[in-house]
This record gives structure tokens, C-alpha cells and sequence, in this order.
């Protein structure tokens, strides 16, 4: 059977994955994306959800990754208005807090201030702040500002010796629906998106690639043929290489587990905390779903598989204790309603600490017959530039010299203004009677302008089909199903959305066997 050679072939379905997939098939490439699991199934659903520059990098001196994250987090906030937001942090200080640090800033300080070892001064804070507020460049975001916390409401829920704070900027971004609407998007401009579809093998045929699946659930296996592959395994990036492709080469990748706890929420500001620990480490403790907290994360080096990182009781207790330095409110194990933990693949450069590791990405390209990039490391927030970055390289080999495009096109739902939600939150909520204003506000984060078209003809809430609790409805579940990938309640409620956090277990198993019934009708 002859079969088309593809330009790209794509191995995984993570955020870098789905955006050099967009990216290259909105160039006029063909491409082709596999991912082994659900989209996001791995890393791109288990981070701290921040477009951000990460100002603790400063003090490692990544100025070059600080600066390219934050001239990005703008360009990625106007593409996306819908599932990012600009987040306010919340930075308390205090004069006695000490610090065990080995951030190369921090032993700077020592040697040239011996009298200042331990410290984090708050001269020290203010100079991060100011480059971080001037290195990217800012028109949508506000600057950093001193809070009082002794009258600001955010000082309420803290202990009352954290009497001053610095607020700066970044942004929020729910991860996982970022990696589907670039998926979604590729798709449709072409490109074939092939989930639960695991590369067992490839190699290098004359001048192409061979690429061999397998179907996980109906074991089915099938061969595909392209020009290049790009291999955005995450955390499996060296079983890839090593394993699946076999190349020879001594690049590897460091493991970094990283895990978050849920509470139920601590304090009714829309505002995020940025908490300093003594070890020299920071957590943020984040409003999370309307009635929520997110507190993370921890940094652990991590062998075995991936797939199987959880939250341990020790990283649970290391996170309670943190945050119980700056709240009031004692908080304890049964305060936890959730927790999740991913692997962070880092480039292995040879740090000695896991929260050492660079976080900057490095692209790996082998022309030893047909191209195979493949990609080390990269946060959420870099993921643009890095598909940009990524095609840079391949480009040459595919003969092709097609411009960079994304930057100024919005996501599936993105197209609105970057200051206009509660306008489109206004507008659907009257258009739609029926909608509450919880349901209103969780379709338009999710889908932006396209909840119209989940909502449709409908007069009432009756016409969204049987409701599953937490105002899912069948309406959605169908759109999740059509448009967005989604086979099971878990990628629903875990994946497309946070509703595991409201639906019960019963609610959940309703949802696994509605999709279940829906599918087999499909199939039918
Ligand atoms: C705790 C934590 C917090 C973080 N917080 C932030 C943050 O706030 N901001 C930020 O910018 N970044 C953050 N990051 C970093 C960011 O989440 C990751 O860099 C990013 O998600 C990595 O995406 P990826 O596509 O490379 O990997 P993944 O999302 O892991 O995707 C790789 C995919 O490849 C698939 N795959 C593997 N092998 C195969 C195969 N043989 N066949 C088919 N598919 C395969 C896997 O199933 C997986 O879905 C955080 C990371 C962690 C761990």
C-alpha cells in the first residue's frame, strides 16, 4: 500500500508537541501528531499554570530565559484572553527571614557582604523586581507596587508579623486546555492528530522515516511515513531517542518531580501569594477555581516512569508546613481535597540541585540521514517561541523557508479583546437566560466565543440535554468528544476542565458511561 509521506511527524501530545504542530501545518507543512495517552495526559497538565518569567530565576542569573518568558507572557495573554489572565503576587517580606541558599546571587551576596550570608535584604527583592518589570517590557501588565499589609486585605490571612509586601505581575494560563486548542487549531489546518496512539519504533528508510504505532486501546498497529520527526516526548524524550529511535548520542535529560496540593480556599482575594521558604526555595499559594487554593511546588530529582508521579505524604507535609509559616490559619492533611504531581524534563546540564536545573530548553538536531529534532526541557510559557525556534532548525532540512505566523493569531475562542471577558461573559449571559453565573464565567474561560457554539439553539437548560452535576451537560460532553479529543470522564473532569474538584464519584462514573454509550453509538 503506498502512503503519503508526511513533512512532519510529531511524537507527543504535550504542549510543545500540539504547538509545533499548529505552528508548522499553519506554515503548509504536513503534519502528522501522536500522543501515546490523552492530550496533556502528562507534564502540560500538572504545572503551576503561570505564563511567567519566573523570578526566581534571577537569582540563578537566567537572564536570557527570564527575559524571553517575559516579553512572551503579553503576546500569549492577547492569543488567549479566554483561558489566560493577568494575576496579580503578593511577595511578604520580613526583616528576620533567613535563608539557606545556594542560588549563585545568593553567594555573591556572601562574598562581597559576608555580614548579609543568609539573607534575602529587601533591597535585594526590590532590584529582582525592578528588572523584572523592565526586562520584557510591559503595556498590558501593571509594575510592581509596596503593599501595607498591616491595612491591605491581603494581609488578613497572613500572620501578623508580615507586615509589608511587594505586588508584581505575571499570568495565569489553564495549562491543559492550552495544549488541546493547539491541537485543535492544527487540526484544523490540516494537520492529523492521532491520541491514545503510541510510537513504538522508527527509522531512518532511505529518505524518509518509518514510524510504527500502536492503537492503546484497540492494540491495532499501524506504519506512517515522513520526512522529519520531531520527538516533544517530555519526560520520555531519552526513551525516545535511546529506545523507540535508537540514536546514538550522549544528550540526556534530568527528572524533576514536582507536585501541588489543593485546599479549599484561604482567602477571598483574586490575588496569587509568592512565599519564601528557609531552604531558599518558594511556593505560591494560588486562588484556584473560584473556591479554591493551589499551593506548589516541591522539586524532587524522580527515576521511573513518569506516568506514575504522585504527590507524596512527605511532599504534602512539606507543603503544609510552608504555607503554615505565613497564614494564620493552621492548615493540616484533611484540609487537602486534591493534589497533583508532574515531572519536569529538564535538559541535563549537570547542576548539582534539582531546583538548580536550568529551565531554559535546548533543541537537539540530527541530520544523519532524515531530520529528527528532538527537544529538551521548556516551560508552558516558552512554548511559542520554542515551536518558532523549533521550525527554525528543521526548516532548512524540508527545503522550506515559510515565515513565523503565531504570534499575532488567536487560539480557538481567543478572538476577543485582551480586556474583554466580563463583556463576553455579559453578552452570552444574555443572549443564554438560562445560564447562572457560575455556568456563564466556566464556559467563556473555557471556550471563549466558541461557547457559543456549544450552546446553540438552546432556550433553557433543558435543551443542553441530561445535566451531570456542576453544570456539565451533555451539550459539552458532545463538544468535548467532537472537537477536542476527549474519551474519557477523566480527561473531563481532570483535563478539559477542573470539575472532578465539584462532581462526585457517582457524578463522574455517570459521565464515564454516558461517553462510553456515545462513543459505541459513534462507532456504530
Ligand atoms: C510541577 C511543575 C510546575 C510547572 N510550572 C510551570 C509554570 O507555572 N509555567 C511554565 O511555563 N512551565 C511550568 N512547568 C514546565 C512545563 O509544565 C513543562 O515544561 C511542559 O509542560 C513540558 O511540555 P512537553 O510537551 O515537553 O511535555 P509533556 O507535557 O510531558 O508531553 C509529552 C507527551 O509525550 C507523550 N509521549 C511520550 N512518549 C510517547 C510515545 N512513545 N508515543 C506517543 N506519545 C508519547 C506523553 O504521553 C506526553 O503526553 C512546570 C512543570 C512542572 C513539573
Amino acid at each position: 500500500m503506498s502512503k503519503e509521506i508526511r513533512d512532519v511527524f510529531i511524537i507527543g501530545g504535550g504542549i510543545n508537541g500540539t504547538g509545533i504542530a499548529r505552528d508548522a501545518q499553519g506554515r503548509g507543512l504536513t503534519v502528522t501528531l501522536a500522543e501515546m495517552d490523552d492530550l496533556a495526559s502528562a507534564t502540560s497538565s500538572a504545572s503551576t499554570k503561570l505564563f511567567h518569567g519566573g523570578l526566581r530565576y534571577l537569582e540563578y542569573f537566567e537572564f536570557d530565559l527570564v527575559k524571553k518568558a517575559l516579553i512572551e507572557r503579553e503576546t500569549l495573554l492577547k492569543a488567549m484572553p479566554h483561558i489566560s489572565w493577568p494575576m496579580r503576587f503578593v511577595l511578604p517580606y520580613h526583616a528576620d527571614m533567613r535563608f539557606e541558599s545556594t542560588t549563585p546571587a545568593a553567594k555573591l551576596l556572601t562574598r562581597v557582604m559576608p555580614w548579609m550570608k543568609g539573607r534575602r535584604p529587601a533591597w535585594m527583592i526590590r532590584m529582582g523586581l525592578f528588572m523584572y518589570d523592565h526586562l520584557g517590557g510591559r503595556k498590558i501588565l501593571p509594575g510592581t507596587k509596596t503593599l501595607d499589609l498591616t491595612r491591605a486585605p491581603e494581609g488578613a490571612p497572613l500572620k501578623e508579623k508580615f507586615r509589608q509586601a511587594y505586588e508584581y505581575s505575571d499570568c495565569w494560563v489553564e495549562d491543559s486546555r492550552l495544549v488541546v486548542l493547539n491541537a485543535r487549531d492544527a487540526e484544523e489546518r490540516g494537520a492529523i492528530v492521532l491520541t491514545r496512539t503510541k510510537v513504538t519504533s522508527a527509522e531512518r528508510t532511505g529518505d524518509h522515516w518509518t514510524i510504527e504505532t500502536e492503537d492503546m486501546n484497540t492494540g491495532a498497529t499501524e506504519t506512517h511515513l515522513a520526512r522529519s520527526i520531531v520527538n516533544a516526548g517530555g519526560p520520555w524524550v531519552e526513551d525516545i531517542v535511546r529506545a523507540k529511535v535508537r540514536l546514538n548520542t550522549s544528550e540526556g535529560i534530568r527528572l524533576v518531580k514536582g507536585s501541588h496540593i489543593v485546599t479549599k480556599q484561604l482567602f477571598d482575594h483574586g490575588k496569587c501569594y509568592f512565599f519564601q521558604g528557609e531552604d531558599g526555595r518558594i511556593i505560591f499559594a494560588i486562588p484556584y477555581e473560584t473556591d479554591f487554593t493551589l499551593i506548589g511546588t516541591t522539586d524532587m530529582e524522580f527515576e521511573g516512569d513518569p506516568a506514575d508521579a504522585a504527590c507524596s505524604d512527605e511532599e504534602t507535609d512539606y507543603l503544609l508546613n510552608f504555607a503554615n509559616q505565613y497564614f494564620e490559619q493552621t492548615l493540616a492533611r484533611e484540609d487537602v481535597v486534591w493534589t497533583y504531581s508532574g515531572v519536569r524534563p529538564l535538559f541535563d546540564d549537570g547542576a548539582m540541585s534539582a531546583t538548580a536545573a536550568t529551565r531554559d530548553y535546548v533543541l537537539s538536531l540530527d541530520t544523519a540521514g532524515p531530520p529528527i529534532l528532538s527537544v529538551f526541557g521548556g516551560k508552558i510559557t516558552t512554548y511559542r517561541k520554542l515551536a518558532e525556534q523549533s521550525l527554525a532548525k528543521l526548516l532548512p532540512a524540508l527545503g522550506s523557508k515559510s515565515g513565523d505566523w503565531t504570534a499575532e493569531v488567536p487560539l480557538p475562542g481567543g478572538d476577543f479583546p485582551v480586556d474583554g471577558f466580563d463583556a463576553l461573559v455579559a453578552g452570552i449571559s444574555t443572549e443564554y437566560p438560562f445560564l447562572d453565573p457560575f455556568w456563564a464565567r466556566r464556559l467563556v474561560r473555557a471556550y471563549g466565543t466558541e461557547a457559543r457554539a456549544i450552546l446553540a439553539s438552546a432556550k433553557s437548560a433543558e435543551d443542553m440535554g441530561e445535566s451531570f452535576g456542576a453544570t456539565i451537560t451533555e451539550a459539552e460532553l458532545r463538544w468535548l468528544m467532537d472537537k477536542e479529543y476527549a474519551q474519557t470522564a477523566t480527561d473531563v473532569v481532570w483535563r478539559r476542565s477542573k470539575l472532578g474538584l465539584r462532581l462526585t464519584s457517582d457524578e463522574i462514573e455517570r459521565i464515564e458511561n454516558w461517553m462510553n454509550t456515545a462513543r459505541l453509538a459513534q462507532s456504530s
